[in-house]
């Protein structure tokens, strides 16, 4: 293993404990494997999935049974490799993609290693994430950012590469038209990326009028009050729908708003069962799919935002250190709050 200076032997990170219960903990710094590199990490961006875990223990059948780590939307500066790794990366800062498959499975040689069965993803039980002041990822998931990009824009190019990979899903090209239900953090990142694939049309729908003014900033050209207008009888007409909402109303009505041959693509976590209109589905053949994190997306992230087609630094709403990862995940419930940074830093460490 190649280093820059001497490092520590322990580190601070938040470690989930049970429901609602965290601890800031000194712990040692993880093992580098001979193709992994350990990060210092700079920032983390909070996800809806962290606050899932944090305030119910699990997401499906993902259950946290032991001392977990959350966090994975996350950059940092490369300051060891393993023995595969040419020690010149030491050094840069990078964007993590939080994840490592096992590149020899079905879905890995087919090109799609979101799908891989043996993933270890970042905060899924067991595997950490990075609430921490270290961590480490197999060296092509750490991705060099150009100067241009701030610490926090490095991390959420995680949540933007959900909003690239449902752009692919939806297809959207230039000229086309989409519907998003839910302005919240995946809502407005969508509405930005739709508009840099050159979606014409990008309607939002969001209850709360706050949220949809903001969405006209980030690149929506109409918003809808769904209570005032009938989604599905609106005649929309359009070619993608996303749901961003998990509204299991907004689902049903959003696909009613496709047209022929239109592709409706299922982001936000809702209920696990829903109702849906089959017979559009079935006479106007939509395709409806859902999205499961990402394959190849952090270059096309980091183009749009270093070329400025998307904006993730004006998202952060809050910051928080170690001590204050609670805070943190709770800050979803302002109405105000977008995305919430935790910084590895405590109190005593500064
Ligand atoms: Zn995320
Ligand atoms: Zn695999």
């Amino acid at each position: 293993m190649t280093t820059t200076t001497n490092l520590p032997e322990t580190m601070t990170a938040s470690v989930l404990t049970g429901v609602k219960a965290l601890a800031v903990q000194e712990m040692p710094l993880p093992p580098v494997a001979d193709d992994e590199v350990l990060m210092r990490i700079a920032a983390i961006g909070v996800c809806g999935s962290d606050t899932h875990y944090y305030r119910h223990g699990r997401i499906g059948d993902f259950v946290v049974d032991g001392p977990l780590i959350l966090g994975h939307e996350c950059s940092g500066t490369i300051v060891a490799v393993g023995s595969d790794v040419p020690d010149t990366r030491v050094g840069e800062r990078v964007a993590i993609e939080p994840q490592r498959n096992c590149r020899r499975c079905r879905e890995c040689r087919a090109g799609r290693y979101n799908l891989c069965p043996n993933m270890e993803f970042y905060a899924t039980p067991p595997i950490d994430g990075a609430f921490a002041e270290y961590a480490v990822i197999r060296s092509e998931f750490a991705h060099p950012v150009p100067d241009s990009l701030s610490d926090e824009a490095a991390a959420l190019l995680e949540p933007l590469s959900v909003a690239i990979t449902t752009m692919r899903k939806a297809g959207i090209v230039p000229g086309s038209s989409i519907l998003i239900a839910g302005a919240g953090p995946i809502g407005i990142i969508c509405a930005q990326t739709a508009k840099a694939f050159g979606a014409a049309e990008i309607i939002v729908t969001d209850l709360v009028a706050e949220r949809r003014e903001r969405a006209v900033h980030y690149g929506a050209t109409r918003t809808i009050d769904p209570r005032e207008v009938d989604i599905a009888s609106a005649g929309l007409d359009v070619n993608a729908f996303v749901d961003a909402s998990g509204s299991p109303r907004a689902v049903f009505d959003g696909i009613k708003a496709v047209r022929p041959a239109g592709t409706a693509v299922l982001v936000g976590l809702g209920s696990p069962e829903m109702n849906l209109p089959i017979e559009h589905i079935q006479n106007l053949e939509i395709t409806v799919t859902g999205i499961f994190r990402y394959t190849d997306t952090w270059p096309a992230a980091i183009h749009l935002v270093a070329s400025g087609q998307v904006d993730l630094d004006s998202l952060v709403t809050g910051r928080f250190d170690l001590d204050h990862a609670a805070a943190a995940l709770e800050s979803d419930a302002d109405p105000d709050s977008l995305k919430s940074i935790v910084y590895p830093t405590t109190a005593q460490h500064g």
